[in-house]
């Protein structure tokens, strides 16, 4: 294994796999930290935690186990991976994560320096002058102020990132970057002189990504979203190749379960119901008076979902506008809200596959994450990518035979606005 990866959340763990996968790397996702050795011959790992919004202490304990499992698998360089927005609260987790990880690798020569950014201009992420921009606009009016769990109000990644270190906080900007590999090193020497650890690096392109690569090399901690990747399978010899998204061809019904609230999802649920196509929306109020109701949200899902099936996909959501997703918060508290959303998603895509669904669309980070949880998937070979960030991948469970489920975690914000129907026709 040349590079083991920690990512914060599932949907993440895919975006990263999937830009080492279209570098050429072959990929393996695992879903937390294995038991057992890897059992697959692959350039890279991708450890898929789900400790973006864990108390940070646990979230560094996951964290540091993913390392000590990847450093016995032999991982030449460690990549830990966070959301393209950034995702944290005012607390953590991506500073005190990266520094504990900083610490645990202090052996190492250069460890004392990472870099941290999101950029990834693929998929409009772009930082300028330390700050983020979503498409056109910044970070904090991009609709991530109102995230349900991680709300970004301040686009300045020094500052937000600053307040959740210990250690300094410094830029290495577009132009330092642009300039390639021995001025960003040179760079890289002056923000250690002075007394700076942890630097945030622009990039507004990809040529950006390509020329932070080489500098990167000896780093034994490199910290980004997933763009990043894209300059670091070359350091490794490793050049792009079809053979490396190769999957088994894809069988079975068809089904999409979206619990992002997240502007481009909710695009997107529009969209497929506007393609005349079956959906139901899942009332988290519903859930949590179920017991007292006698509703069975779950069961009437999928008896809904049954007959349907034979004829193409259908879609299950519960993703809702900010306003929706505040009253409700509102009334359960966002934990909760969370949580009985997630459990119900889950749930039904785990009935979804026992009723012979093997192509499974799944919207939103947290959301996957719980899904693929309650399908007991451990790991997944990472495929073609369907849009920027977001690759079809195929796993093995204990609920499907031989033949696998193609699976898809989409993060909120991924994915053009017909992406569920574009999603299957790739496929096909
Ligand atoms: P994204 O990738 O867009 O951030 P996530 O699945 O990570 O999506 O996060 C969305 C969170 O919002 C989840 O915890 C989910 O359970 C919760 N959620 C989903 N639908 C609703 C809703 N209608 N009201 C309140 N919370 C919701």
């Amino acid at each position: 294994m040349r590079l083991g990866c920690i990512a914060d959340d599932f949907t993440g763990a895919t975006d990263l796999a999937n830009n080492l996968v279209r570098s050429g790397m072959r990929v393996v996702q695992a879903m937390g930290t294995p038991a057992q050795p890897l059992d697959a011959d692959t350039d890279a790992v991708v450890i898929a935690l789900k400790s973006r919004t864990l108390p940070k202490e646990e979230a560094i304990a996951q964290s540091l186990a993913a390392l000590h499992w990847l450093q016995t698998q032999g991982a030449e360089q460690i990549y830990f991976k966070y959301c393209s927005t950034f995702d944290s609260t005012v607390h953590g987790n991506i500073g005190p994560v990266t520094e504990a990880l900083m610490d645990a690798l202090a052996d190492l020569p250069g460890s004392d320096f990472t870099i941290a950014t999101p950029a990834f201009p693929d998929n409009q992420r772009t930082v300028f002058k330390g700050h983020l921009f979503v498409g056109d606009v910044l970070l904090n009016e991009s609709g991530m102020q109102n995230h349900p769990l991680t709300p970004m109000t301040d686009a300045n990644l020094v500052r937000v990132l600053q307040a959740q270190c210990c250690r300094k906080v410094g830029l290495i900007d577009y132009k330092v970057v642009a300039q390639g590999e021995a001025v960003i090193r040179a760079r890289i020497e002056q923000l250690r002189a002075q007394g700076v650890n942890v630097a945030v690096v622009d990039a507004i392109s990809n040529d950006n990504l390509i020329r932070l690569g080489p500098a990167l090399k000896d780093m034994p901690l490199v910290t980004a979203g997933s763009g990043v990747a894209i300059g670091l399978p070359a350091n490794f010899g490793i050049v792009p190749s079809r053979a490396a998204s190769a999957l088994p061809a894809a069988t079975g019904l068809k089904a999409v379960v979206s619990g992002s609230c997240s502007l481009a999802t909710n695009r997107q649920v529009m969209a497929f119901i506007q393609a005349g196509l079956p959906a139901l929306g899942i009332d988290p109020l519903q859930i949590a008076t179920q017991e007292s109701t006698g509703v069975n949200v779950v069961a009437d899902a999928l008896a809904w979902a049954e007959p349907l099936l034979a004829k193409g996909p259908v879609l299950i959501y519960s993703s809702a506008d900010a306003t929706a997703v505040k009253s409700v918060q509102g009334m359960l508290g966002v934990e909760m809200a969370g949580a009985l959303v997630e459990r119900t998603l889950a749930a039904i895509a785990r009935g979804l596959v026992d009723l012979g669904v093997r192509q499974l669309v799944l919207a939103g980070g947290e959301t996957s994450g719980a899904c693929v949880q309650a399908l007991a998937i451990t790991q997944m070979r990472i495929g073609p990518q369907i849009d920027p960030g977001v690759p079809w991948c195929h796993a093995q469970t204990e609920v499907t035979s031989h033949e696998g489920l193609h699976l898809t975690l989409k993060s909120g914000n991924f994915g053009t606005d017909d992406f569920f129907c574009k999603a299957f026709t790739m496929l096909a």
